[in-house]
């Protein structure tokens, strides 16, 4: 679940137009497969660089599709668990 902080971000319309755009774009490109396993459907639209309370505002990293990727829930999920052992 999002974070307390970036609850507002993801709700937001920008974010959402941002990720809809995105999610259309890789179903062109590849049909929306998982941008690491390359096996399973995207799931998850995550940031590479993580959204942190200090740059929850610059759009750069938010709204930057070169920032986005397209993940299985079984990927993110293993992103995240591995994030979370490096802390
Ligand atoms: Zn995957």
């Amino acid at each position: 679940m999002a974070k307390d902080y970036a609850k507002s971000f993801y709700n937001s319309n920008a974010w959402q137009k941002c990720r809809a755009a995105f999610i259309l774009e890789r179903t062109r490109i590849d049909g929306g497969l998982c941008q690491h396993c390359r096996k399973n459907l995207g799931y998850i639209v995550d940031h590479v660089k993580e959204i942190t309370p200090g740059n929850i505002t610059n759009t750069d990293i938010t709204l930057n599709q070169n920032n986005f990727q397209y993940l299985c829930l079984a990927c993110h999920n293993i992103k995240t668990f591995s994030n979370k052992k490096k802390v």
